[in-house]
Order: structure tokens, then C-alpha cells, then sequence
């Protein structure tokens, strides 16, 4: 993989005096598999529709191996593009849809039928060629997309959305034949979705947007443990978050005042406060329960116990009345003897979670 294959950089766009995209700066790696997640509104489609040629950035450049793609009309930038809607002719035949590109590009009528063949055998449609898309179901279209983008072989794959028309269980069968195909092929994918499984599920690295800008990349794993801001951590994973006030941080290492007065030390924190309040953040699956009282402990109510299968999540309130969710396996030895109402002390490992300023 090289480094620099697609090279996004300082991108900015402002609709009148609104700016969408901020100062957005990525480099995407040959054949990975890169995901913009981010709350509708976060400015993910704008940066792709600028990638795809459909949109100019007020500012910035955008790079494929080594070239601007600014001066590039759409059509001629060779990049592969699924919208959520199902954009396919519905007066032509599925054979026919996918061939379109083939046909603007002038190849022989020979290379057509065999690209075909291939692409359709590639989203498992092999068979379809004379169907109408009116009669084929919702998944089945998204895959007829998915082989119109791919049938000339482009080097970059837009997605944006490509599932989110889809019920929950065709979305997961179409996001598991996206992984194969993108192993399949090594083609390098922009996909967008504000949908955090779908993306941890599918991606090499996720770009998580906010107000235009992002946050943080990296990979699913990265994301999670490692959250560079308080959306972030909100937005991977599980998340509680408590009010901290903040005695002392050195270099990054912050210690912390808890509600009802506990201590703690050694907790990674964003943002150079060395006083004030800070947002602590603690995973509900990271979170121990006792009944005993435990060294930097924090004293809490059980307010709810839910079994939920593999899991057990006990809603708990501190003393002033933040509440905060913690998951148990089934089977935890502290539940059999909890009720609502009982009083519970929760402790984590400090170092391993994460308070921003
Ligand atoms: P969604 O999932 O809802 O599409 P998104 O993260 O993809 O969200 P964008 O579609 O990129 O967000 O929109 C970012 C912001 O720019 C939004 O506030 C949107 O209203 C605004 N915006 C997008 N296109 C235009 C336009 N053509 N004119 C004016 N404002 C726009």
C-alpha cells in the first residue's frame, strides 16, 4: 500500500457564509477501505460529493497518485460512485444498466458482454441480465449500483449511504458482500454512514466528522480506546460520562476529584486544564461492580437490572445523580445478591479510560 494514493488536503467549503467543511486533510492509503462517520449535517457528503467532481472546495486540493483531481470534470475522473437512492435507468435492463459505462466509454460490444458477465457474477446477480430494476428487490438493486460503479475497473469507489434505504437484516448481508468484494477486488472505498456498527464493520480506518471537521482517524480499535475528543468517545462505543473537577494534571496524567469526593489518579486527559471541570468518560462494559466498598471506589444506587441475554446492564446513580450504565456478564456474581435500591461501589482502571477538558 502506498501512502499517498488519494491525498485529501486543507479541503473547505462555505455555502455563503456557512462552512460545511472545514480544513479536511486525510491521506487514504491503495485498497483501504476508509469510512467518513459522522451525525447528519457533520459535512461527510459534501467532502465526498467535492472527491466525486459533483461540487469545487472553496479552498484546497484533492490528489489522486500524485495529481490534482480538481481540473477533472466528474465524468472524466474514472471514480466509481452508490448513492442511497437506487440511481439505476429503470427503462433499461439490468444487463443494460451495468454495460451504460462501458457504452460511454466506446468499448467493443465483446469486452461489454464479458465485463458484464464478470461484474454481475461479482455481486452474485449473474442470471439477471434481462430483468427490469422495478422487479427486483431493494438489496438486489444496491448491487446492480454496485456493478455499474465497478464494471470499468476505477481505482476509487464512492459510497455514500448505499445501505440506509435497506431493513436492518439486508443491511448486514450487503455490508458482509461489500467486505467481500472489497477484498476481491483491492479497490480503494470512500464510504459515508452515520451509522457506527456499519462502520466499524466495515472499514480499515474511520474519519469521524463534527461540525464540518474531524475529529480523529484510525481504526475501530484506535477510536475506541484511544478517543482524541469528547465526541468522539461519545460517538464509538458505549459511553457515560461523569463531571470531574480537576486537582492536578501533569504532562497529560490528570487527578481527579469524583462525585461524593473519591480520588483518582493518572487519568489520560485531552485538553491542558490544570483546574476547573473535566468530562471523565467510563465505559459501561469497563466498569466493576461490588456491594463492598472498594479503594477509589464510587458509591452508587442500583437504580435498574436488565438481563439482556450475554449481558446484564445495571442502571446506577451517584450521589448527585449522574447516572451511569454498567454491563456485566451473565452470570456476575455481585447480581444475584443486588436489588433496586441496594447500594453498590463501581471502580475502574484509571489509566485506560480517558477525561477531556
Ligand atoms: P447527511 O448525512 O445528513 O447528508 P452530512 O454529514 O453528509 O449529513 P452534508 O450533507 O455534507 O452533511 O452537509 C453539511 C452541511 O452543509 C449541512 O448543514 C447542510 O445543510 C449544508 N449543505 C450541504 N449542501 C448544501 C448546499 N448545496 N447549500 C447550502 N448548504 C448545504
Amino acid at each position: 500500500m502506498t501512502e499517498s494514493f488519494l491525498s485529501i488536503r486543507g479541503i473547505r467549503k462555505k455555502f455563503g457564509s456557512f462552512t460545511a467543511v472545514k480544513d479536511v486533510t486525510m491521506n487514504i492509503a491503495e485498497g483501504e477501505f476508509m469510512t467518513f462517520l459522522g451525525p447528519s449535517g457533520s459535512g461527510k457528503s459534501t467532502t465526498l460529493y467535492i472527491l466525486a467532481g459533483f461540487q469545487d472546495p472553496t479552498d484546497g486540493d484533492i490528489l489522486l497518485n500524485g495529481q490534482s483531481l480538481l481540473s477533472t470534470p466528474s465524468h472524466q475522473r474514472n471514480i466509481g460512485m452508490v448513492f442511497q437512492r437506487y440511481t439505476l435507468f429503470p427503462h433499461l435492463s439490468v444487463g443494460e444498466n451495468v454495460a451504460f459505462p462501458l457504452r460511454i466509454r466506446r468499448r467493443p460490444q465483446a469486452e461489454i458482454a464479458e465485463r458484464v458477465q464478470a461484474a454481475l457474477k461479482l455481486v452474485r446477480l449473474d442470471g439477471f441480465e434481462d430483468r427490469k430494476p422495478a422487479l427486483m428487490s431493494g438489496g438486489q438493486q444496491q448491487r446492480v449500483a454496485l456493478a455499474r460503479a465497478l464494471v470499468y475497473n476505477p481505482p476509487v469507489l464512492l459510497m455514500d449511504e448505499p445501505l440506509s434505504a435497506l431493513d436492518k437484516k439486508l443491511r448486514e448481508e450487503i455490508q458482509f458482500e461489500i467486505r467481500r468484494i472489497h477484498q476481491e477486488t483491492g479497490v480503494t472505498i470512500l464510504y459515508v454512514t452515520h451509522d457506527q456498527e456499519e462502520a466499524l464493520r466495515l472499514s480499515d480506518r474511520i474519519a469521524v466528522f463534527s461540525q464540518g471537521e474531524v475529529d480523529q482517524i484510525g481504526t475501530g480499535q484506535e477510536l475506541y480506546a484511544n478517543p482524541a475528543t469528547h465526541f468522539v468517545a461519545g460517538f464509538i462505543g458505549d459511553s457515560n460520562f461523569i463531571e470531574a473537577a480537576i486537582l492536578a494534571n501533569d504532562d497529560g496524567k490528570a487527578r481527579l476529584a469524583l462525585p461524593g469526593g473519591t480520588v483518582v489518579d493518572g487519568v489520560p486527559m485531552h485538553g491542558g486544564k490544570a483546574a476547573g471541570k473535566a468530562s471523565l468518560l467510563l465505559r459501561p462494559e469497563r466498569l466493576s461492580l461490588s456491594q463492598a466498598p472498594v479503594d477509589a471506589g464510587l458509591s452508587v444506587t442500583i437504580d435498574d437490572i436488565t438481563f439482556l441475554g450475554n449481558n446484564i446492564e445495571v442502571a446506577t446513580q451517584t450521589s448527585n445523580g449522574d447516572t451511569l450504565s454498567v454491563r456485566l456478564p451473565f452470570g456476575h456474581r455481585a447480581i444475584s445478591q443486588l436489588a433496586r435500591g441496594d447500594q453498590a461501589w463501581l471502580s475502574f482502571d484509571s489509566s485506560s479510560t480517558h477525561a477531556f477538558a
